[in-house]
């Protein structure tokens, strides 16, 4: 959606686990044109992993978070995530979007750490260009910075396992080159679940882990069927020009695709926006009755019906005219095709 939130402090955790309570979060109502569709926005006690650097002595890890989602509308229009981070962090935070975990971003913001609280949490506010998502399918909010020292931010969880149910926090100790969710209980990455910088790793024996997150999202509709305006009779080897123009409810650029009749089509260009005529020209070259389909789709792919305009195109009287005139001028070739013809 691309506009600015004021950050909602809901309470104050420390990074460490230390006197951490369980959150409640109310979401505030939306004022905005998305709405609110996947969340996870309860923090239990404690529960809280790094993203960034850990320094576990002799054993320093950097850590990438995941969380994954099934989105029910299909534009993604925003994030919250409930996040702070160390106060010697000092690099960026990266949030991708993905509908694989390894796969490329679908999105990515750079978070300024700024942005983000120290030493504490809130829920941090993550815009970014509406993206196309597919409603049904999961996909992931991908977190990672850069492995320096002491470089890690913190993003609260919730280790019950019924939290969110269509998705769970996913982990990655190899900069994303492979990933495991909290549900392999027993392996030595757990580490990362609980990290006590310096001491001992906690092995946690939830099965599941969800982060503090919230996805906005909106529905799209398809564009209108496409009007075309233009002569409806002509002649062959004559190019006449359609007017053709589609709305989009909400207000999308479109694409369109001209289907002539003739064989003829033209795939889809663009895109215009809504509510634009656009002209083409067309030339039929033989005589008949055709079927001009014009159909539009907007920057999500979503498709109109085929709009339709029937057309008749005749000979060319010019061109019979002057075939005519040049059998009168030439009468001897007439008679030769006849012989040949053996008329
Ligand atoms: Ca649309």
């Amino acid at each position: 959606m691309k506009k600015l939130l004021p950050l909602m402090v809901v309470g104050i955790l420390v990074l460490s686990g230390l006197g951490a309570v369980a959150l409640e979060i109310k979401t505030e109502p939306q004022t905005l044109l998305d709405e609110l569709d996947q969340f996870q926005d309860v923090m239990t006690e404690n529960a809280e992993v790094p993203i960034g650097h850990v320094a576990i002595p002799d054993n320093p890890i950097s850590v990438q978070v995941a969380q994954s989602f099934i989105p029910t509308l299909p534009i993604l229009t925003r994030l919250e995530l409930f996040i702070g981070k160390n106060s010697t962090a000092t690099y960026d935070l990266n949030v991708a979007i993905r509908d694989d975990l390894t796969g490329d971003d679908l999105t990515l913001i750079i978070i300024d750490p700024s942005a983000v609280p120290t030493e504490t949490y809130d829920w941090v506010s993550i815009d970014f260009d509406d993206i196309p998502v597919t409603a049904g399918q999961t996909h992931y909010i991908v977190t990672y910075t850069e492995n320096e020292t002491d470089n890690f931010y913190a993003w609260g969880c919730n280790n019950e396992s019924d939290s969110y149910v269509d998705g769970c926090a996913w982990f990655s100790l190899d900069d994303g080159g492979t990933w495991d969710n909290r549900s392999a209980a027993s392996k030595p990455s757990n580490i990362y679940v609980k990290p006590r910088y310096g001491g001992t790793p906690i092995f946690d024996e939830y099965p599941t882990w969800d982060t503090c997150f919230r996805t906005y999202g909106k529905e799209n509709a398809a564009p209108s069927t496409p009007d075309i305006s233009g002569p409806t009779s002509g002649e062959v080897g004559t190019s006449y020009d359609y007017t053709f123009v589609s709305e989009d409810t909400n207000g999308d650029p479109v694409y369109y695709k001209i289907n002539w009749g003739d064989g003829d089509v033209v795939e889809w260009f663009g895109p215009f926006d809504s509510e634009d005529p656009q002209t083409r020209g067309h030339t039929w070259d033989n005589p008949g009755e055709y079927t001009i389909s014009i159909k539009a789709k907007d920057i999500w792919g979503e498709e109109s019906s085929w709009g339709t305009l029937k057309v008749s195109m005749t000979k060319n009287r010019a061109l019979n005219t002057r075939f005519l005139r040049f059998m009168q001028n030439y009468p001897h070739i007439f008679s030769i095709l006849q012989r040949l013809l053996k008329y």
